[in-house]
């Protein structure tokens, strides 16, 4: 935390529920006060005038595998710190590293990187944080598979399965976990209550479950979609699944990958007027492809071919994506989606989904400084974590 007074002034703040004109003062860390059109400002040991660009808060990851060459399933801890810095500069302040499906040794490695990156302090990162791990799988629909390899599945039979994905104290390190599993596997429910009692938040994704086992498993505390609709059953007008289910439970949040390939621009329009702002989410769901040029990549011991900013694994899938949060919300914005809403899907409901909300996710007073300022074209020029700040030109 910086325990610099910082004045961010002359900025159009992206309020949660409005834009307006003004500024913050952050102080400790964290948003001492947020100041619409105020007469004077107060001071501060350090002003930064924003210009009339935007200052909005940081967006949380909630799905990302890689990007500019690092690859988290192999990344060391050095390496998961390249990955946050170039995260920060595409306004990214937090996200979450996610592992897909492989060994219990693989698993481990990836755990003890992540928590020896976690714990470097954030004054000398200059990058995004590091919030907690995400896995996807491996207790997924074998249907359902998608790029991810399905002879790395796994099904859940006793608390023990359990064991090599809380063998991290990801949670000593301050961290969150969270998981993303099939619900109608054997086992699955029970899966779920476990995850519950460790702390560790459960979605669903990859997954065919049919609406009654998706309903079990909100009773249960699975309240969250991840990557919706890929890797799900599809809609179907006559048999409703996890995806009609998805859509119409008002208390259970999604994910998407707004990059245009994964899913039409016209269906999130769909998913966004059904959902709203308040429920949908933007995540990258990277591959270390991202950021380099079009060309082929091993990952996950694999070659994964990018094109036109299109991932194909050998089999022709889709392999995750090539764009950062940043390109979402571009995109969403370029499609004439509200400015506000597009911040709190970037924001503000991954916050809630990993029940930081009260911490990060908007500008407000109390919350952490993770701010980023951006220019009218979103480019992103300064992205501040904890108030520690850095300036891009
Ligand atoms: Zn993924």
């Amino acid at each position: 935390m910086n325990p610099e007074r910082i004045l961010l002034h002359n900025a159009e703040l992206v309020l949660p529920d409005r834009l307006a004109e003004g500024g913050v003062l952050v102080e400790a860390g964290r948003i001492q006060s947020v100041l619409v059109n105020p007469r004077a400002w107060p001071e501060a040991d350090r002003i930064i005038d924003l210009e009339g660009d935007y200052l909005a808060p940081g967006f949380i990851d909630l799905h990302i595998h890689g990007a500019s060459g690092v690859d988290l399933m192999t990344a060391g801890p050095e390496a998961v710190s390249t990955l946050g810095r170039f995260l920060l500069r595409s306004g990214t302040t937090r996200f979450l590293p996610t592992a897909v499906p492989d060994s219990d040794a693989a698993y481990l490695q990836v755990i003890s990187a992540i928590e020896e990156a976690m714990r470097q302090p954030s004054e000398k990162r200059s990058a995004a944080a590091i919030v907690g791990i995400h896995f996807e799988g491996p207790f997924l629909s074998p249907g359902c598979h998608g790029a991810l390899d399905p002879a790395r599945f796994r099904t859940f039979r006793t608390a023990t399965d359990l064991q090599p994905f809380l063998a991290g104290p990801i949670r000593q390190a301050g961290g969150v976990a969270m998981m993303t599993l099939a619900p109608e596997l054997e086992g699955g429910l029970d899966l779920i209550t476990e995850l519950r009692g460790n702390g560790i938040i459960a979605a669903i994704g990859h997954s065919q479950a049919p609406f009654e086992i998706c309903d079990a498993a909100l009773a249960r505390g699975a309240r969250h979609v991840t990557h919706y609709p890929n890797g799900l059953a599809p809609l179907h007008h006559r048999e409703s699944g996890v995806a009609v289910w998805a859509l119409l439970q008002d208390q259970v949040t999604i994910d998407v990958i707004a990059d245009g390939i994964h899913v039409d621009r016209r269906m999130l329009s769909l998913i966004h007027k059904i959902k709203s702002a308040e429920k949908m989410g933007l995540i990258s769901d990277a591959i270390p492809a991202c950021g380099l040029p079009d060309g082929t990549y091993q990952v996950w011991g694999e070659p994964i071919s990018v094109c036109d900013r299109r991932t194909s694994n050998a089999s022709g899938r889709l392999a995750g994506s090539v764009i950062t949060v940043l390109d979402a919300v571009s995109n969403l914005a370029h499609w004439g989606f509200p400015l506000v809403d597009i911040f709190r899907m970037s924001s503000q409901v991954p916050a809630s989904v990993l029940g930081v909300g009260d911490e990060l996710g908007s500008i407000s007073e109390g919350k952490r400084a993770d701010l980023i300022g951006l220019d009218h074209d979103l480019r992103v020029r300064l992205a501040a974590v904890d108030g520690w700040i850095e300036r891009f030109v």
